[in-house]
């Protein structure tokens, strides 16, 4: 059986939303992935998958040659029976059609949908990693239970022994401790006062920053402000699934609209996500067990843009400047410790 083929290009966290649809291709057959360099990173370790194939859309030589490298490469397998068409642009649709796959399966709304053989509904109102797990179902399918659309993760055996030595230092590795995520790529998704809310923390937790290198002066910014030894600053260090591990360790986590709430949503961490120029009926809300979200209502310029400027249009930046510190540490308190049902 020459098996499926999943095309998925996008940002890391649609890659993370995509492995429930690679989860449930798997249990019909074999399952290659292609997704660029730093997807791979993510998807490492995980069983659902036959082979990563690596995609640089960004190639030294340019993103034509890097197609071509592709096509030869999987043309020299036998062809899939099916690619599905995670990422809907036509450079996409194209290189499933030139791998030779019979039926290539994507969205109706996708810019690549002349080159598929069946075109799904984009439902907008569902979640994203329910989107693309309905490429793999009938229309007329049953709606997935929580456990079908959750995203998995495999951090390995040497990745938990790093978190591990992460966690001694300074402390141990049983401390209860909070993950905040300050950083992301859009400059108005990125909450202004994760400073006062990890003093607030600090009393009872130690705290875990995650980010990426480009999130190291903010994550200068929290060290400082917290006394010595309170703080992990795991910020540009880690690698991804190392901090997916890390993030599975904390009691909960403080993120904005961004990767890491996927992360945590795959390690099943309590997740409060805080909403500024979207919304998560976007569709890529958190989906851990528990889990909440912030976002300031009855604004009326809100949401903005489905990805979030750089800056405020309107220059007031009031979805993200209103919402204080002191209600986030309340939602905080709630997900952690969920009210008894009465
Ligand atoms: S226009 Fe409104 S929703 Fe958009 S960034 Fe400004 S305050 Fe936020």
């Amino acid at each position: 059986m020459s098996g499926s083929l999943v095309i998925q290009t996008s940002f890391l966290g649609d890659v993370i939303l995509t492995t429930p649809l690679i989860a449930e291709l798997a249990k019909r057959g074999p399952v290659d992935v292609l997704v660029t360099p730093e997807g791979a990173a993510v998807l490492a370790n995980n069983p659902d998958i036959r082979n990563v194939i690596r995609y640089d859309k960004r190639g030294t030589y340019g993103a034509t040659l890097s197609l071509w490298q592709t096509v030869r490469q999987l043309r020299s397998r036998r062809p899939y029976d099916a690619a599905y068409l995670a990422q809907g642009s036509f450079r996409s649709g194209l290189l499933a059609m030139l791998t030779g796959a019979k039926e290539r399966i994507g969205f109706a709304s996708s810019t690549g949908r002349v080159t598929y053989t069946t075109q799904i509904a984009y439902r907008p109102g569902r979640h994203h990693a329910e989107r693309l797990w309905s490429l793999s179902m009938s229309e007329c399918a049953d709606p997935p239970i929580p456990e079908q659309i959750r995203p998995r993760l495999y951090p390995s055996d040497e990745e938990r022994l790093v978190v591990d030595r992460m966690l001694r230092r300074g402390g141990s590795l049983d401390e209860p401790f909070v993950a905040l995520a300050p950083g992301s790529a859009w400059g108005t998704k990125r909450w202004p006062y994760y400073i006062e809310l990890a003093r607030k923390l600090g009393d009872d937790f130690r705290i875990a920053i995650i980010g990426s290198k480009a999130d190291g002066a903010i994550a200068e910014e929290i060290t400082a402000a917290l006394p010595a030894g309170c703080v992990i600053n795991a910020v540009g260090v880690l690698p991804l699934l190392a901090s997916a591990e890390l993030i599975g360790r904390a009691q909960a986590i403080v993120t904005n609209d961004s990767a890491p709430q996927h992360l945590a949503s795959a390690m099943g961490t309590p997740t409060l996500t805080i909403f500024g120029p979207t919304v998560p009926e976007f569709g890529f809300g958190p989906l851990a067990e528990r889990h909440a979200t912030a976002g300031l209502d009855g604004l009326p310029c809100r949401p903005c843009d489905r990805h979030g400027p750089q800056r405020c249009p309107l220059t007031h930046w009031r979805c993200m400047r209103e919402l204080s510190p002191e209600y986030i540490a309340s939602l905080l308190t709630e997900v952690i410790n969920p009210p008894v049902p009465v």
